[in-house]
Order: structure tokens, then sequence, then C-alpha cells
């Protein structure tokens, strides 16, 4: 973090401040480790603080310490909108557009409250007095840790923080492989599990926690990958009928994408998500190499992210979705011609 945004967070955290931490809608590891990290450092200093997510959090998280106390905007408006209203200071992690918070977004543009964002996705708004935002980051929670550090507060850490930022950003980093992991998250890491953070622990809780029927929805996921090796590219597809006859959960579908990904020679992958409720279809996009899914995202499905993760949406129906889908790659043949 920058001596100028250093400057300002001190400035504004001067004296005790009501604050609210939020993060972005399906909100994933990162955002919910990031948001219950930084949560609780500032309580230390004697701020008040609340954390809201525009929804429910995967059940894979709910061990978390602290996550028990997360206020659900969509489950609880009004409390929600109390909150935004009284707060003096409002963190946005893990995001950097106030879109990203779905319905949230009036109620956070109406808030008088200061905004700080911290985050590492590309592209960020203008919307805050202090922004924190590196792209090459690992995770907003290895940015948590440098805040952390930045304010001076690195003896605050407890075991229930490391816990928190060290599982935002093994989940972010594909525990640890994706190129955005450093020698310095490494040293991070090294430090969250000195002062108490249980790697083994935490892994097993995040990752082993597969039901019958996520597996089965797995199975489904597989025998609807397709592949189109002209494009080095492969897709899997979920219907609407699909995930209800699995039984499909919040964050059941996490990872699916990364089996296209990981076939030999396929260096773009896609998940399409039918979701009838909110009449659009989610995909969740992936890349090996220098094919930015990120502009691939914005150029086409109202998206974002990072260049090898981001992810996007249509409001057409799922079998429309996927033939646009084909028919816009010709004009990406040159990016897509060569595996990585
Ligand atoms: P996922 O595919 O796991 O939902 O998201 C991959 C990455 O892209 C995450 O970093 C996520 O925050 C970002 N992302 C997902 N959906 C959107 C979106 O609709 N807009 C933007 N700007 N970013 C997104
Ligand atoms: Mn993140």
């Amino acid at each position: 973090m920058n001596a100028e945004t250093t400057l300002r967070l001190t400035q504004l955290l001067d004296t005790p401040k009501k604050v609210v931490v939020v993060g972005h809608k399906n909100p994933d590891g990162d955002a919910v480790g990031s948001c219950l990290g930084l949560t609780f450092f500032l309580k230390q200093l004697r701020h008040e603080l609340t954390i809201i997510m525009p929804n429910d959090f995967p059940d894979f998280l709910k061990w978390l310490p602290g996550c028990d106390e997360i206020v659900i905007h969509d489950k609880d408006t009004a409390a929600s909108a109390a909150l935004l209203d009284k707060a003096e200071v409002i963190f946005t992690l893990d995001f950097n557009s106030l879109d990203r918070t779905g319905d949230m977004q009036t109620y956070l543009e109406k808030a008088s409250a200061q905004f700080v964002m911290i985050d590492h996705h590309q592209a960020p708004d203008g919307y805050a007095v202090a922004t924190y935002s590196d792209v090459a980051m690992s995770s907003t929670s290895e940015m948590v840790y440098h805040l952390i550090a930045a304010l001076k507060g690195l003896h605050l850490l407890n075991k229930d923080i490391a816990t928190q930022l060290y599982t935002g950003i093994m989940t972010d980093t594909g525990s640890f492989r994706f190129p955005s992991t450093t020698a310095t998250t490494h040293k991070v890491i090294a430090h969250l599990i000195e002062v108490g953070a249980n790697n083994s622990e935490i892994h097993q809780k995040v990752y082993d926690t597969n039901s019958p029927d996520r597996l089965k929805l797995l199975g489904v996921a597989l025998k609807n990958m397709r592949f189109l090796p002209e494009y080095h590219t492969a897709y899997i597809s979920l219907s609407q009928k699909e995930l209800d006859a699995n039984n499909f959960k919040k964050g059941d579908t996490e990872g699916f994408v990364n089996y296209a990904l990981s076939v030999e020679g396929i260096c773009f992958a896609v998940i399409f998500i039918e979701n009838k409720q909110d009449g659009i279809v989610k995909m969740s996009f992936r890349s090996k190499g220098t094919f930015s899914v990120n502009e691939f995202a914005r150029n086409h499905y109202s998206g974002g992210g990072h260049i090898n993760a981001a992810g996007g949406r249509s409001l057409k129906t799922l079998s429309k979705t996927i033939s646009e889908f084909i028919s816009i790659l010709p004009s990406y043949s040159d990016a897509l011609s060569h595996d990585s």
C-alpha cells in the first residue's frame, strides 16, 4: 500500500468510527476471508464494525471465525439499509465497481459514508476516498495483510485473523498454484501459519466438503463438457433442470470450470450455468497464458475479473448463449490459436 493511501487511511481511522465492510455478490473465500480479517483487525482499534454481504455465502466457508455475525443484505434488507445509512466509513473489498453488489448498489450509492476500496481486479471505479488497488496481488486477503502491515498492526494478528486471511489467499490462488502467487504471498502465508493458521485443517474444511449431490452434479458437468480444439477451448453447461435434479446448493459448482481448463491443449475454459430465478446464464471464464478473459467478459458479457479468471452473464437462453459464444470465437482465433 503506498504512502498516500496509508496516510489517508490513518487519518480516516484516527478516531473510533462506525465502519461497514462489504464484499461482492456471490461472495467467495477471498471476499469472506478478507472482510472478516479486516473486521477482526479494526475491532482491535476500537472501531464499531459490521460486515454486510449482498447475498449468502457458501456452506464450505460457514466455519470461519466470526462468520455468524455477517449480515446478508437480501435476507435482512432493513437491518442492512440502516447500517449503511449510519456508517461513517464503508470498506468495499474484493470488487471495484458498485454494480458488483447487485441490489445493494442503490443502498451504497445513497450512503453518506466515506468509501475505501481494497481490491485486486482490473479497472477500478473512482468512488473511494482511499483506493488500494493492485491487480498483481494474489487476493484481497493478501492485500488486507499488507494494509495491516502498513498501519503497523502486525502485532495484532491472531489465530482468527490468520485463519480468515489464509482461507482467502488459499481459495483465490487455487491453493497457491495460480501465476498471481508470488514469493511475497508465501512469506505472508508463512507468517499467518506462525501466528496460528492451521493450514492442513483449513484445506480440509474448505475442500473436503463434497456432498454426494455435488459429486453427481460434477458428473453431469463432465458429461456435458464440449471441446472446440480449433480454438483450444472447452466449455461446460448446466441447465436449471440439471441443477434442480441434483439439489444444487450455492457453491456446488465452484471449481467445475477448472476441469475444462485442465484438459491437455486447452487454454480457454468456460462454464455456463442457467439461473432461471434471475433470468440469466452465469458464466465463469478461465484461461492459461496471455488470453485475457477479463477483456473477453467485459467485451461480451457485462463482466470482468482478472486476465486468467473472470465472470459475466447473458440474458439469453442457455442454448442461445452457447451458440452465440461459439459464434464469437472466430474473432479471437489469433489469440486462441496457440495452446499455452
Ligand atoms: P467466478 O468465475 O469465480 O465467479 O469469478 C472469477 C473472477 O471474476 C472473480 O475474481 C470475480 O470477482 C470476477 N467476476 C465474476 N463475475 C464478474 C462480473 O460479473 N463482473 C466483474 N467485473 N467481475 C466478475
Ligand atoms: Mn479475490
